[in-house]
């Protein structure tokens, strides 16, 4: 499995990685055309500096033009020239001014008498006839402290007739020039000068070179380049200097000049170190960029990551079945809604897992986690615990009777008068359907056992719910133990014992668990080991009891009634039998056995030729559960070949009180077969007769008990008559079971009963027995 944040890192790894190198190329994209940009913009300098100085020296020009022009120059009557000339302004760069004759005498602004026919500007002026020139630079004759490089700026003085009667010069101090070229500043890497044509030093931001050095002092390399200069007027080459430095020389012709070439020499090296300067620094936030983007990535996934992971634990503890986890929900982004939804999700799922709905108790589920930390949480070992089962009796008919919302409210009083009887620290939860846990401590024994007593006491009492009171019956099954001495499995199932034992004494009974109960119990399981083997081992056979009819005294009806020939069980009750059975799916087997064997011997009877009977057969409320019950029976008729009006099918009147709806579709399924239905045991359940008006019934079998008691108690009388009264009045037959006596016979039978079941009559005997009664009318 991929971790999420080494996917997140690698992703934003390789982003930086695209970045820095998009970077790079841009980088070099942009640095690629720097050298020539950096060339441009000296070429730009030396271009805008030889400018410079073909103004100043323009400037000059105009100046010795106009002096040449004035009217008192033209006279070159040296008293109104020496009048005039001083009064012209100069500025610094001047040194003096001069005229002369064309034979060479003159006077200057600075010494009086001098002779200039050896100077530049005679020669050309004079014998070459040029009107005005620029001289190439040259040292100072008359200066007198330190050698002075200075330039003449010449014009001719014409008369009328253009003929050159004179010049006019203005010296100037190279210095100006030296000036300008100094003004640039190449931080020590570079220097600009001026030569002139024949490659001297015209300035030179060493004045020392002026005049005295040529450019082929400082060109090492190349023969021409000088030549070069000055045939390309403007552009920039490459040489090296004395010490092998690369150099290139930007340059450009002055214009108005004596043909002097402005030069800016710069190492090579310069240009390319501002480049490579500039291409570290970029490369260098580039890496630092990139430094920064991996830590940051490093962080980012983390901090990003770190949430999602905690909640992956989360899940994954929530998962393993930890309800008590709980996710972040702080988190600052979606992943603390998500974390709140799944928080919420889980108090739902805890809820639902461990809570039960209708008595907002815990669930068993619920229970057992809060016992288990409350049995090994306890610092005190030799605390006494009990963990108590309350089972309601016959809730099955509470919520058949009343409804189930009935049912639930009942559940739900019982579940709040327990919880005000619990102390803190102690448990109750909603065991099954009708039952509830409670786990309780003390420190003795005796004092536990007492309160559970209480319980009992407080739980069978008289409630009231929705108007209608009654009392509440329950089995109570109890195990009280030292902590330190018993496992939370052991305790519970004891406990569970002690209630199961109450529950099949009849219940309403409040046991606490002892060896002898589990005695019974096993000793339970291996009674009922031996009834499943009792089928095939032909074990199991079936005595029936005549009914007899009271108009004609005849036998009609014949109940089958159930015994186990294995000797050890002989004298056990069917009704015993029945209980054991009834815990498994071993009644199914044995019913359908019955109910086989039953219209089996009824058919054989009627083979035989006795007069045809009804066979009465005993069903358990789980029979009539089974969903396919009424099919059950219709093959057992079509295998026998027993008509269906020959059988009778015996329900209790509890059992035929549960689950009303599904029963009474199959009670009427088999009805309209042709089947009679007689209500067993009539009188000792909670229904009314009015009920059994609902149900397709042809007999009520009113319950022993009256019968045995009509005689001395007043009350079973009443009720005898009452159930005959109204019996009579939906027209439904009677059945007196138990019958001993003469007087009880007399008695029903002067109160309308229709039949008579008991000892009085006989016993329930063997098959053959009956065969001698079918044909006879029974005596009286
Ligand atoms: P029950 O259905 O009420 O059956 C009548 C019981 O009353 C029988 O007991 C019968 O022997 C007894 N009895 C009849 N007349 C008298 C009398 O005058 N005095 C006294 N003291 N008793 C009388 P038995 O055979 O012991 O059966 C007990 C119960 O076992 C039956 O009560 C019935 O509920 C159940 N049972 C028996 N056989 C079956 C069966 O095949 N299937 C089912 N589901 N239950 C059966
Ligand atoms: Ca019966
Ligand atoms: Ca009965």
């Amino acid at each position: 499995m991929k971790s999420i944040r080494k996917q997140m890192l690698v992703y934003l790894m390789i982003g930086a990685l695209i970045l820095f190198g998009m970077l790079i190329l841009a980088t070099n994209i942009i640095l690629k055309d720097l050298p020539t940009q950096t060339k441009e913009q000296y070429s730009e300098i030396v271009n805008a500096r030889a400018d410079e100085v073909s103004k100043e020296l323009q400037g000059f020009v105009d100046q010795i033009n106009m002096i040449s022009n004035s009217s008192i120059t033209r006279t070159m009557d040296l008293e109104q020239i020496k009048e005039y000339l001083p009064n012209i302004l100069l500025d610094g760069k001047h040194r003096n001014m001069t005229i002369a004759y064309p034979d060479g005498r003159g006077w200057s602004t600075s010494i009086d008498e001098l002779d200039i026919s050896n100077q530049e500007q005679y020669k050309e002026i004079f014998i070459n006839g040029k009107d005005g020139i620029i001289s190439q630079p040259f040292i100072n004759p008359y200066s007198k402290g330190g050698k002075e490089a200075i330039v003449t700026i010449a014009h001719s003085v014409k008369d009328d007739n253009n003929k050159t009667i004179g010049l006019v010069n203005i010296v100037i101090k190279v210095d100006f020039l030296n000036n300008i070229v100094r003004q640039i500043d190449l931080k020590g890497h570079g220097y600009s000068w001026i030569v002139n044509k024949n490659g001297d030093v015209v300035a030179h931001s060493n004045p020392k070179t002026i005049m005295s050095k040529n450019i082929k002092d400082y060109i090492h390399n190349d023969e021409d380049t000088v030549e070069r200069i000055s045939e390309m007027g403007s552009g920039v080459i490459e040489y090296k200097d004395e010490n092998d430095v690369k150099l290139l020389a930007f340059f450009h012709r002055i214009k108005g000049s004596p043909d002097w070439t402005f030069i800016i020499s710069i190492e090579e090296m310069e240009i390319y170190r501002e480049i490579n300067g500039l291409k570290n620094a970029m490369l260098l936030s580039i890496v630092i960029g990139l430094i920064s983007l991996v830590i940051f990535s490093i962080y980012y996934s983390r901090t990003l990551t770190e949430p999602i992971l905690s909640l992956k634990e989360t899940f994954i503890e929530a998962a393993n079945g930890n309800l008590n986890v709980k996710a972040n929900e702080k988190i600052p982004n979606e992943l603390g809604l998500a974390a709140k939804s799944f928080n919420t999700m889980l108090e739902q799922i805890k809820d639902l897992t461990y809570k039960d709905s209708i008595t907002d108790l815990y669930n068993y589920n619920g229970f057992l986690l809060e016992l288990s930390s409350k049995m090994e949480a306890s610092p005190v070992k030799d605390t006494i615990a009990a963990i108590v089962i309350v089972s309601i009796d016959d809730f099955k008919r509470i919520n058949t009777i009343k409804g189930y919302k009935f049912g639930d409210s009942v559940l739900y009083n019982l579940a709040q008068n327990i919880n005000n009887f619990i102390n803190h620290g102690e448990i109750i939860a909603r065991f099954l359907g009708d039952e509830f846990i409670l786990f309780l401590q003390g420190k003795e024994e005796e004092e536990l056992k007492d309160r559970i007593i209480d319980l009992r006491k407080l739980c069978n009492r008289e409630i009231e719910i929705m108007d209608y009171q009654f009392v509440l019956k329950t089995s109570i099954g109890a195990s009280v133990a030292r902590k330190a001495d018993i496992t939370i499995d052991e305790i519970i199932h004891q406990a569970t014992v002690a209630k199961l034992i109450v529950k099949k004494t009849g219940g309403d009974n409040c046991r606490f668990y002892n060896y002898e109960l589990d005695q019974f119990i096993i000793e339970e399981q291996k009674i009922e080991n031996d009834l499943y083997h009792s089928i095939e081992n032909n074990e199991l056979k079936l005595v029936y009891q005549p009914i007899i009819e009271v108009s004609n005294n005849k036998v009609e009806t014949v109940e089958a009634l159930l015994r186990w020939t294995n000797p050890l069980y002989k004298t056990m009750s069917p009704l015993v039998m029945i209980a054991i059975a009834e815990q498994s799916s071993l009644i199914l087997e044995i019913g359908q056995w019955v109910l086989k064997q039953a219209c089996m011997q009824n058919k054989t009877w009627q083979n035989k030729g006795y007069p045809p009977v009804v066979v009465s057969v005993n069903v358990s409320a789980i029979q009539l559960e089974q969903r396919n019950f009424v099919e059950m029976i219709t093959e057992i008729l079509q295998e026998t070949k027993l008509e269906p009006k020959y059988l009778e099918l015996e329900i209790t009147e509890s059992s035929a009180m549960d689950g009303v709806e599904e029963k009474l579709i199959k009670i009427q399924q088999l009805k309209d077969m042709g089947i009679r239905i007689s209500i067993d045991d009539f009188g000792t359940g909670y229904s009314s007769l009015s009920y059994f008006t609902q149900l397709p019934i042809d007999t009520l079998k009113i319950d022993r008990s009256f019968i045995m008691n009509m005689l001395k108690d007043e009350n079973s009388k009443i009720i005898i008559n009452t159930i005959i009264y109204m019996a009579k009045s939906i027209q439904v037959d009677i059945t007196a079971e138990g019958v001993e006596t003469k007087e009880q016979l007399e008695y029903l039978k002067q109160r309308g009963c229709d039949k008579i079941q008991g000892y009085y009559y006989s016993r329930p005997v063997d098959h053959l027995d009956i065969e001698e009664m079918l044909d006879k009318e029974m005596d009286c």
